[in-house]
């Protein structure tokens, strides 16, 4: 190969490694599987070694893949140094790669060591910081320099000690581990983001990883993270061994990684390798390989580390799970909200101990990317995935005479022309009044166990909607006992059982109502978050963008989703009739009021705090104050964290109200003075902008 040939090659592969390491470290969402970054990654390896003139300090051969998110992201979290780089694992899928690194440590260390094998954890690393026995500080591995602060969500994660127990732990130190997403909270998580027709997470390491990174710390709780601790530097503590140094932290209280096992052999190194390349099948959350570390901390020090990765360390990565098989044929199904999704009928093969017969193309960019065709031969992963995805096209063996396949422009449904929405994967069938589809969608999203949990199965409710007596959720509440006898096998007992369960839907809490009117991407956590924000759906329904854009982990997508949902007048009629019903559309709850120091105060909060704006929001309440999500001439003050909404401020200052920040507020709360700095000012100096 050329110089010039080379060099062109060589900058291609790290633009499309850069931009596939992005999608897959900061966004959550790879567009490749594992295997073929890596292979991406060992040719651009290869390249650099045959031209090192062109291998450069910042080639992705050369650092580790970074999770920082671009400075302009709304999650902004703050950000610190590591005491000690956080970096990968050199690694490799062959037996022979591993004998080679053991032969490699014994030429440099010239005596005899032993080694730790432990599982490889398929989640997200952290940094975990004690002082005093305290959790101080928890970092995402970063860019290996810097982490994200992610402290308030990590508190939340049920196995991580906030106080160690026991005694001889150092004043301060750090021990590094993995956060994972078991199965079953991973497969929780999809059917509901499936059931709302969002997007699904690739894998449990992407679910771990945007769970993380989550905004709202009181949602984090809700995902079922869950953490295991490997690693402790050489530097940051006194133990001889690796496995000396875990098993004090785990006397600490500390969740130590488990399995783990001493070898004094390659032999071992293997057995251990072959048992658990089966057995981890049976372990309920995910693990890719398995991880060989030199066990003595002093050969540890001597062998140290390249730019990368350490030299005492290495990782055998276990093979996905695959199977290879036909493409019959692809159908394009329509969802309660119109959303347009192809899926692949497959000639049915046995694949992680399920029959495959079935997988998703997600929407038209997968399927363009993948290439794939009726007729191909096609393989199809299932790595802790609970749908099938064909991750690529054996075009070796692509019949002749195949044809690209043809997004439909219609809805296969009702023939409506079908519309992409600007920077949208899918395409929607517009058609929401008329399409059949999605009328029963919504009808049956309406009923359904997690929205207004009334007893009525898929086919009573199409049947219902076929004979004309339902269209809209509202019609439901109008319906008589006499016409649902004209349904097919309906009887008096059944009639009676609906109409009664839907009564005692009425009581249905509002954020539950407020999921179950299916607004796009308003999902059951996300309809949570917004009903506590504004209370009732009459600020909802008045809420500007701005401030859908206040709601934690809301951003311009949903907010947009939100903000056209009540501008549409059908739907604001639809709202009339089911208030008139009796259904509950504001939030109600008592909360047990602690002392009556902000007694007769209308409170807007505006910003982000030092702990959730649901908390604050709870202290308010606490204190006998009022919330409320907008500013008028009624508003007592308000409280201003970091970045509030500029239109809040604009219109306190126009109506002379009161901007306070967070700490001259909680100077105001007698009983949380305590939990403040030191130096707390008088609330007087502490106000802000007015
Ligand atoms: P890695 O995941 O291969 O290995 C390093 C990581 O393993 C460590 O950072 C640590 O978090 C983890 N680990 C788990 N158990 C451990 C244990 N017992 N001891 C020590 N560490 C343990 O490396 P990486 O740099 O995090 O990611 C690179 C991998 O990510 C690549 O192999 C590639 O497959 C994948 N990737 C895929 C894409 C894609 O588009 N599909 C993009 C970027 C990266």
């Amino acid at each position: 190969m050329e110089k010039a040939e080379a060099k062109k090659k060589i900058d291609e592969l790290k633009s499309i490694i850069e931009e596939n390491s992005r999608l897959y470290y900061v966004e959550s969402a790879p567009r490749i599987s594992d295997y073929d970054y890596d292979h991406l990654l060992y040719e651009l390896e290869e390249l650099e070694r045959r031209f090192p003139e062109f291998r450069t300090s910042d080639s992705p051969t050369q650092k580790v893949g970074s999770d920082l998110s671009a400075a302009a992201d709304s999650r902004n979290f703050a950000r610190y140094p590591h005491r000690y780089p956080m970096l990968s694992l050199g690694n490799t899928y062959n037996l022979e790669e591993i004998e080679a690194f053991a032969q490699r440590a014994d030429r440099t260390l010239e005596t005899s060591f032993t080694y730790s094998c432990e599982l490889k954890f398929d989640g997200t690393a952290i940094c975990l910081e004690y002082k005093d026995g305290k959790l101080f500080r928890a970092l995402t591995r970063g860019d290996g320099v810097i982490g994200d602060d992610v402290t308030e969500n990590v508190k939340r994660i049920s196995n991580i000690p906030q106080q160690l127990k026991g005694y001889g732990y150092p004043d301060d130190f750090e021990i590094r581990g993995e956060i994972l997403m078991p199965y079953e909270a991973f497969e929780r998580l999809n059917a509901e983001r499936i059931e709302d027709e969002e997007e699904p997470f690739a894998n449990p390491r992407n679910a771990a990883s945007g769970s993380l990174k989550l905004i709202n710390p009181a949602e984090v709780e809700h995902r079922g993270l869950w953490c295991t601790l490997y690693h402790i530097p050489a530097d940051s503590m006194e133990y001889e061994t690796h496995d000396a140094a875990l098993r004090a932290a785990e006397s600490w209280g500390l969740p130590v990684s488990d399995k783990r096992k001493i070898c004094h052999s390659i032999d071992e190194i293997e057995e251990y390798i072959n048992f658990w390349d089966s057995e981890r099948k049976s372990l309920p959350y995910a693990t890719d390989g398995i991880v060989i570390k030199i066990n003595e901390m002093a050969y540890q020090r001597t062998l140290g580390y390249t730019a990368k990765s350490p030299r005492w360390a290495v990782a055998y990565k276990f093979q996905a799970e695959r199977a290879l098989t036909e493409v019959l044929s692809i159908d394009y199904q329509v969802g309660r909200t119109g959303a347009v999704t192809p899926v692949a009928n497959l000639s049915p093969v046995p694949l992680s101990g399920t029959v495959v017969k079935r997988a998703t193309l997600n929407n038209f960019e997968w399927m363009e990317m993948l290439d794939v065709r009726v007729g191909d031969f096609v393989y199809v992963e299932k790595g802790g995935e609970i749908i099938p995805k064909i991750t690529e096209v054996e075009l070796d063996r692509r019949p002749v005479g195949t044809e690209k396949p043809v997004f439909p422009s219609c809805c296969p449904d009702c023939g409506t022309e079908l519309v992409r929405e600007d920077e949208q994967a899918k395409f929607y069938c517009p058609n929401e009044t008329g399409c059949p589809t999605q009328i029963k969608g919504r009808l049956e999203h309406f009923l359904s166990r997690k929205a207004m949990n009334v007893i009525a199965g898929p086919a009573a409710i199409d049947k219902m909607y076929e004979m004309g007596l339902v269209n809209t959720p509202a019609d439901f509440f109008d319906l008589t006992k006499s016409q649902l006898l004209t349904l097919d096998g309906w009887k008096d007992r059944m009639a009676e059982r609906f109409l009664s369960s839907l009564a005692s839907a009425k009581k249905t809490e509002f954020e539950k109502v407020l999921f179950a009117m299916g607004i796009r991407f308003v999902g059951e956590t996300t309809a949570k978050a917004i009903a506590e924000h504004f209370g009732d759906i009459d600020s909802l329904a008045a809420a500007t963008m701005e401030q859908l854009l206040e709601v934690p982990d809301v951003g311009d997508v949903i907010a947009k989703s939100v903000y056209y949902f009540f501008r549409d007048e059908k739907i604001i009629e639809e709202i009339a009739r089911l208030k008139s019903a009796g259904l509950q559309f504001s939030v109600s709850g008592t909360v047990e009021v602690k002392s009556d120091a902000l007694a007769g105060k209308t409170i807007v909060i505006s910003g982000n705090f030092s702990v959730s704006r649901d908390e604050i929001k709870g202290l308010i309440e606490r204190y006998g104050g009022k919330n409320s999500s907008s500013v008028s001439s009624k508003t007592s003050f308000l409280l201003a964290g970091t970045k509030p909404g500029p239109e809040k401020i604009r219109k306190c200052e126009e109506l002379g109200v009161m901007i306070i920040s967070e700490e001259a507020f909680r100077a105001l709360l007698p009983e949380l003075q305590e939990e403040m700095h030191k130096s707390v000012k008088e609330p007087e100096e502490l106000t802000l902008f007015g």
